[in-house]
């Protein structure tokens, strides 16, 4: 097993995970990991649906339960992390909302073009109707302008654009080196995702090319399952333990407060 922490643990107040919390500290804990973290789907202010995200009721239900757990579990690390949606017409909500309680960190993630849920299956016939590259110009815009709202520590599954499968045609590495610098001046870590793996994609959010851009830039990196029951904590980590050090990476971080704390990656796989 891969000793890296499993940040990207959903919960069921979500509405779309299963399984009780404490089995996903548990999970962690029995495969050896050095620390997990909870980043559950923070309430959305633009639209209400109960599928998406947990309500503004659960959000305080939320932070007792995961500090229950700390409690419980005194001898491991369990981390307060929260996964908030960018969306440029809510940000004073999302900043009081950031503000009320003490994160370990704050994962962003863009879901949302306008009224477009891009990773959602029933809204997939979209990509058919629009020009694909513009469609990565504009979601990429979207993750540089929520990096420089300062309200994110580190941005989710990077480029899920490409969920479905759907691919530029056009050469991007001029916009992800716009997006790396971005990240890099913003202060701003980006995530290894394994769910990819388990979408029509088959791949790591972020490629290897986005990676190894992110890498030249000196963007740091967190690791995450995104379960979403139990059994997909610390999913795949040995092959993003491979991505991140096929992009050279020697190091990761951790948080604590918000603030970050380095790391070195294990050498290998082995
Ligand atoms: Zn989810
Ligand atoms: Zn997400």
């Amino acid at each position: 097993m891969i000793k890296l922490p499993d940040y990207h643990i959903h919960t069921p107040f979500c509405g779309h995970a299963g399984g009780e919390m404490e089995e996903y500290v548990l999970a962690a804990r029995g495969m050896g990991l050095p620390e997990m973290g909870f980043a559950d789907h923070l309430p959305l202010f633009h639209i209400e649906d109960p599928t998406l995200a947990m309500a503004h009721s659960d959000l305080p239900l939320y932070i007792d339960k995961v500090h229950e757990l700390q409690e419980a579990h005194a001898d491991y690390p369990v981390r307060l992390g929260i996964e908030a949606d960018y969306i440029s017409s809510h940000l004073g909500e999302l900043a009081e909302t950031l503000a009320l309680y003490e994160f370990d960190y704050v994962y962003g993630s863009v879901h949302f073009i306008g009224g477009w849920g891009i990773d959602q299956s029933r809204f997939k016939f979209e990509f058919e109707r629009r020009d694909i590259n513009e469609v990565y110009e504009s979601y990429f815009g979207l993750v540089m302008a929520a990096a420089r709202t300062g309200l994110f520590d580190v941005m989710t599954h990077l480029d899920v654009v490409k969920k479905y499968g759907h691919r530029p045609t056009v050469d991007m590495k001029p916009l992800f080196n716009e997006v790396a610098s971005t990240l890099a001046k913003s202060n701003v870590a980006i995530e290894l995702n394994a769910s990819g793996l388990s979408r029509p994609v088959g791949e790591i959010y972020p490629s290897l090319e986005i990676l190894e851009i992110m890498h030249a830039h000196g963007v740091p990196i967190t690791f995450g399952s995104d379960a979403h029951k139990p059994s997909q904590v610390g999913r795949e980590f040995d092959k993003l333990l491979k991505l991140a050090l096929s992009a050279g990476y020697t190091d990761y971080v951790g948080f604590a407060g918000r603030e970050r704390i380095p790391r070195p990656l294990p050498a290998s796989v082995d």
